[in-house]
């Protein structure tokens, strides 16, 4: 069957025998397939190449040539070698120079057809000149070649390992010629002609060997309709999984399902320890609809640090055990476990529900307690770290599952509490604002509530971006402020590698601190490696303003809340990520007090980190610090390395496609909403999912 050429193993093609096909698998390329999504990473206009004769000096040109000479010279630096190459065609000669590249010897050799792309110099006695251009060898004495590299615009694919631009340019030549002229599609007729994209395989062929003509720069702007269509067509099919997976979710029947009348509204209103802002009005009421669905929330609820998710956290948790149902609140870290807590305990106090902290802290004896009051469903609300719904915690009735704070949360990972058969209603609070085109993927089946207000009252944070040497200023300042009657963070930068060196330097910074600079003021230090008590016991004492400046790791990076905190100095700013810093700001501009947070750098810096440092300087929106972040660092590592889940795409490109990621996000829901998709697209969705980002079971 026709269909079957993408299936094919890369070995069916000519000249691949075994050892290549071995190459090819090294750099992941295993079937026709593989080979026809690795798109090009960008197009040469080969198809007038200029004759060499009227290349002209400062000239940016693409010549091609026989190499007649290739020398490797010495120079009077010691051990710096330039090799030469001499390329004529039929026009002229010119001369090409490498430096300190002598493996090249071995590479272009003479007789070989060259195509050289770079700018053009005049040299003096040696002529017309390109230092250190790009190359392409397209025909050797070892692979005598058809026009596939050159007359043409041609693609540039990354090498991957010892798979050369060259070689899968040629590759793709010969599997595009047994491509049939009918290929299974995934996309609906119906989009491909309102937007006047072309079929799959006329697509497949356009995007590796433009038709001439095509403007260069669209090519390389990936906005020709070819390209534009196989873009799509990679959003489409993830985001048509995703959509499925949520429909999925929605047929299952949750055995809890609570309800809203006005006795609990009433309930609602008596705990309410201040007016609730329109943001935080709006996401209760989505999270509330939800909670009285037949089938289990999954829901996205992100705000700004400070907007206030904690009381809408509460809101719904007092809608489910007003219904009977227990509720598990979970937070990243112990210490904001225990801060919840203490917050949940006051709102919920007059309150008939009973709360309760399972810790790591906890002792055995009081563990052994509290687990069967738990099962019993003498206690509604359980807070805890993460691990709580790993744990063996079994309840009698858990309706509604809180995350707080939580950044990984890749579609697999929440997958992890309908395995244990339960179906609880699931939020997921971040303050990490997600760009929407990572909340599209990442977060595609979920739904998404977003607090864009702040609670009133609020003075923006000034940051200020000062060099080491700036020190004695900032100490100042803090000195200051604590006479004014604030608290101040100081935060050390903690990195994985050489945690025991940083700790160091956080204590000696502490100490010295403590000693030298505030010998009047109570300073303490606070980081990840202390025990939980010590940890508690210094968290009070700054909750509880008898602690002057907190000296901390960035265990106070997410959540911790003490309004009268006004100063946060970040130490070695230069280090942290950008979202990290926003969190870290985040821990002051919480009261009435205008809040200043210095961020302070050793050079050298990098250009990145300036990069970040300014645009913390320019904004205190969370949102346009998290765009920024992602045009900085790009998708795969905005969550940072331990970030799994983030889908492989093929041709879409999350900074640059937006538009169609959206498109493709809407066109895919509405489509799996109305159950429009033939059993074969359906079927189609599912193995590309299976293969391509290795997830089982979606639909
Ligand atoms: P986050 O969204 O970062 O978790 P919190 O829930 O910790 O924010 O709220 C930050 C602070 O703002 C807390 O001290 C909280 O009590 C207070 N707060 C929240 N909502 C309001 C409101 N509507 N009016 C006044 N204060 C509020
Ligand atoms: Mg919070």
């Amino acid at each position: 069957m026709a269909e079957d050429v993408l299936e094919l193993p890369l070995q069916f093609l000519k000249g691949v025998g075994p050892r290549k096909a071995a190459d090819l698998k090294k750099a992941g390329l295993l079937t026709v397939e593989d080979l026809l999504f690795r798109f090009p990473i960008r197009y040469e206009d080969r198809s007038r190449l200029q004759p060499i004769v009227s290349v002209k000096p400062g000239q940016t040109v693409a010549v091609t040539g026989e190499v007649l000479s290739a020398t490797l010279q010495s120079t009077r630096r010691a051990g710096f070698r330039l090799f030469t190459a001499l390329v004529q065609d039929a026009s002229g000669q010119i001369q090409a120079v490498w430096p300190n590249q002598a493996f090249l010897k071995d590479v272009i050799r003479p007789h070989a057809q060259v195509v050289l792309y770079g700018k053009a110099e005049y040299w003096g006695g040696r002529g017309m000149q390109i230092t250190d251009p790009e190359f392409e060898i397209i025909r050797s004495e070892e692979s005598p070649d058809a026009g596939v590299h050159t007359g043409r615009i041609v693609p540039v694919y990354e090498r991957t390992g010892s798979v050369t631009t060259n070689m899968q340019r040629k590759l793709v030549w010969e599997a595009l010629e047994q491509l049939p002229d009918k290929l299974f599609d995934p996309l609906p007729p119906d989009i491909r002609a309102r937007e006047r994209w072309p079929a799959r395989p006329a697509a497949l062929r356009a995007a590796h060997f433009p038709e001439p003509g095509t403007p260069v720069e669209a090519l390389n702007a990936f906005r020709t309709p070819a390209q534009q269509r196989m873009i799509f067509e990679d959003f489409f099919v993830f985001q048509t999984g995703l959509a499925l997976r949520r429909q999925q979710n929605a047929e299952v029947r949750k055995a809890l399902v609570s309800a809203v009348d006005d006795r609990i509204r009433q309930a609602a209103r008596s705990i309410l320890p201040f007016k609730l802002t329109e943001g935080q009005r709006q996401a209760l009421a989505e999270i509330v609809a939800d909670l009285q669905k037949p089938w289990p929330m999954q829901r996205l609820l992100q705000g700004d640090v400070g907007a206030g998710k904690t009381i809408v956290a509460v809101l719904a948790a007092l809608v489910a055990m007003e219904n009977g149902f227990q509720v598990a609140f979970m937070a990243p870290t112990e210490i904001l476990a225990e801060q919840h807590l203490i917050t949940l305990t006051r709102w919920l106090g007059t309150s008939r529900h009973r709360v309760a902290l399972l810790s790591g802290k906890i002792t055995a004896a009081e563990r052994r307690t509290l687990l069967p009051s738990i099962e019993r469903g003498d206690i509604h609300l359980v807070v805890g770290t993460h691990a709580l719904v790993q744990e063996q915690v079994k309840f009698r009735a858990l309706g509604l599952a809180i995350i707080d704070e939580q950044h990984r949360f890749g579609v697999l990972q929440r997958g992890m509490l309908s395995t244990k058969g339960l179906h609880p209603d699931v939020l997921v609070m971040t303050a990490t604002p997600i760009p929407r085109t990572l909340a599209l993927t990442e977060c595609g089946d979920m739904e998404v509530s977003v607090i864009r207000d702040l609670p009133p009252g609020r003075t923006p944070v000034r940051t200020l971006v000062k060099p080491d040497s700036r020190r004695e200023d900032v100490y100042d300042l803090v000195r200051q402020q604590v006479q004014e009657g604030r608290q101040a963070y100081v935060i050390y930068p903690l990195v994985e590698e050489s945690e025991k060196v940083d700790l160091k330097a956080a204590t000696a910074m502490a100490e010295h601190l403590a000693r030298d600079v505030f010998p009047d003021l109570s300073v303490a230090l606070l980081h990840g490696r202390m025990k939980a008590d010590e940890k508690q016991t210094v968290m009070r004492a700054f909750a509880s303003g008898t602690l002057n400046v907190l000296v901390a790791t960035t265990v106070v990076e997410v959540g911790v809340d003490v309004p009268n905190a006004s100063v946060m100095v970040i130490e070695h700013a230069e280090r942290f990520g950008l979202s990290q810093l926003h969190q870290l700001r985040g821990r002051v501009g919480r009261g009435r007090h205008e809040s200043v947070c210095v961020l302070l750098y050793q050079s050298p810096w990098s250009e990145e980190a300036r990069a970040r440092l300014k645009a913390m300087a320019d904004t205190n929106d969370g949102f346009v610090i998290a765009e920024k972040d992602l045009q900085i660092r790009g998708p795969g590592d905005f969550f940072g390395t331990r970030q799994h889940g983030l889908p492989q795409l093929r041709a879409g490109d999350l900074t640059r496609d937006v538009e169609l990621l959206e498109l493709a996000f809407s066109e895919a829901r509405a489509r799996v909403d109305e159950r429009t998709l033939s059993d074969e697209e359906r079927q189609y969705v599912l193995n590309v999912w299976q293969r391509q980002f290795g997830l089982i079971a979606v639909g």
